[in-house]
């Protein structure tokens, strides 16, 4: 062919990228596109942090092609209508993209896009980015091997020289000539200190990572402190807009794994077995979209519906100001940083949905809003499962005891000391209970409760017991119905009013390219 169109979306690399390579292969002309959508920044679910990340990762990217010859080209608007104009305007005969299905919303755009461009003959391949099975079909232990065998096979050269012809675009088709700023696209400043985007960053912490701090992984993943300080890999954000791929990742640390260090094998194995689970919450989101929006079992509607939020309690959870000191330093570390260790944000979670008794989606949109590493698939599943709705035929619901998790995981109070300044002076263990603080060590310690500190906003064990008792029962439900094989009636309910599960199930989907 003459000319490909990569389409770049949340895959902004040159190394192992499979539809880049294969259009350097199949053409003598491949133009690297990305389309900005300033409609899609007004999702309630967008922030000016990520959005940051994003525009970072765009310049890194403009620069690494820069480096090969060729440029980014930058459009502005809506793809759907964008993308076919382009490359009529350009003449290309194909456009290469990486799968993704993390927007119900985003699948519609490339099935529309997919029709129109077949009627107009030009080819619009999708090629595997991280999930790595087709949307149509889940069953664990096949996938899991189809994930090993994907991993293991050789990744994708960064392509030595790529050649783009020099295009100019007239005003039919908006787009930008520089990388814009958040001003330019009309949003707010970014006021989270965030890690510096870019594929250069992102390999760069890999290596730091595996080659220095990967031994002390498994101590720092619960402990919140440690894990801000660089105990975990935070590369989370990366593999959220494809700076590196999860394959890139799994073959470095294959090649650091020693057997005669059993710390350090046993924490490359755990960091391993949580790159697993990411492909896994996102397969399985790709098999259930509508998790982006509803319950996945309709008998759960009724116990917290999202409009009966409690605004008083929403707001004091949102603010980080319950009362319960390592609730409060997570949601600040959070929206300061748009990072958290998985056991702070899994707390945050039990807390708003088991504790507050507040709906699900109140939690996952305010964390998309402020997470750096926002990533709808394992963020909305993950919420659904904190909120003790999902896997009916677990006998338990995990609630995270604020108090405890203070004694195990922060002992010497580091993190709420840093995150919480009011209670900077009050000593660990006193600190983990504020409400016990007496007026005179008040004075001592420089804190008014109810007034620079507030009281616990709700009695944990007893707000944990109602939950349960209103839970369990139709958890048990559930599982009667799993177990006799009618798990599927109270999906079907989901099925009817829910558009993305009937198409899922008409239409079925292609499976993409390596
Ligand atoms: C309520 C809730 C919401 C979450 N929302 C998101 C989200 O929007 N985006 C996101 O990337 N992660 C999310 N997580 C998962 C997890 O907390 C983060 O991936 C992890 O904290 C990122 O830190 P890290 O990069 O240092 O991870 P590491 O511990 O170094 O792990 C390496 C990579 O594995 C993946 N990973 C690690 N833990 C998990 C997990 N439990 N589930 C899925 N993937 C995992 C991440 O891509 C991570 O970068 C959420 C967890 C909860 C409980």
């Amino acid at each position: 062919m003459q000319r490909i169109v990569v389409w770049y979306r949340r895959d902004l690399r040159v190394h192992d990228h499979a539809a880049l390579s294969q259009a350097c292969a199949d053409a003598r002309e491949v133009i690297p596109v990305f389309i900005l959508d300033p409609n899609q920044f007004a999702h309630s679910e967008v922030g000016s942090g990520r959005v940051q990340f994003l525009l970072e990762c765009l310049a890194d990217l403009d620069r690494s092609l820069i480096e090969r010859g060729s440029y980014l080209t930058l459009l502005r608007g809506n793809a759907t209508e964008l993308l076919p104009r382009f490359i009529r305007q350009v003449g290309a005969q194909a456009v290469y993209y990486a799968a993704d299905i993390e927007r119900w919303s985003g699948q519609v755009r490339d099935r529309d896009l997919a029709r129109r461009f077949a009627d107009e003959g030009v080819v619009f391949r999708a090629f595997l980015n991280y999930y790595l099975q087709s949307e149509g079909e889940y069953e664990r232990e096949r996938w899991h091997a189809a994930w090993t065998a994907h991993s293991k096979q050789p990744l994708h050269m960064p392509p030595a020289r790529i050649v783009t012809p020099l295009l100019e675009l007239d005003e039919t088709l908006p787009h930008f000539t520089f990388i814009p700023t958040l001003r330019d696209l009309g949003l707010p400043a970014n006021t989270q200190t965030t890690l510096p985007g870019g594929e250069t960053r992102a390999r760069a912490r890999l290596r730091d990572f595996l080659d220095h701090r990967v031994e002390a992984y498994r101590y720092a993943i619960s402990k919140p402190a440690a894990a801000e300080d660089d105990g975990t890999s935070r590369l989370s954000p990366y593999l959220k807009f494809g700076c590196v791929s999860v394959r890139t990742c799994l073959q470095e640390a294959r090649r650091r794994y020693l057997p005669a260090n059993l710390g350090a094998r046993k924490s490359l194995e755990a960091w391993v077995s949580r790159l697993r689970w990411r492909d896994h919450y996102i397969q399985k989101f790709a098999m259930y979209p509508e998790a982006e929006f509803v319950n996945l079992f309709t008998p759960f509607d009724a116990v917290r519906r999202y409009e009966d939020a409690d605004p008083r309690l929403l707001a004091a959870w949102q603010r980080g100001e319950t009362g319960f000191p390592l609730v409060d330093a997570s949601m600040r570390a959070l929206t300061r940083t748009g990072l958290l260790n998985f056991r702070m944000r899994a707390m945050l979670a039990t807390f708003l949905t088991i504790n507050l008794m507040i709906h699900w989606r109140h939690g996952a949109e305010w964390f998309m809003k402020h997470l750096l590493d926002g990533d709808t698939c394992i963020d909305h599943w993950q919420w659904q499962m904190q909120a003790g709705i999902t896997q009916p035929s677990r006998a338990y619901i995990r609630a995270y005891n604020p108090l405890k998790q203070c004694h195990d995981h922060d002992p010497d109070a580091r993190f709420i000391h840093r995150h919480v300044p009011e209670l900077r002076d009050v000593p660990a263990p006193l600190v983990f209970e504020p409400e016990r603080i007496s007026p005179m060590e008040q004075t001592f310690y420089h804190v008014r409760l109810g007034h620079d500190y507030p009281f616990p906003i709700v009695d944990a064990e007893a707000t944990r017991q109602a939950a349960l008792k209103v839970l369990m029962p139709l958890r048990e439900q559930l599982a009667q119905a799993e177990r006799a094989g009618r798990l599927e009636e109270y999906r079907a309910h989901v099925a009817g009013v829910y558009p993305c599960v009937r198409v899922r199930s008409t239409e079925g989907s292609e499976q993409p390219a390596n």
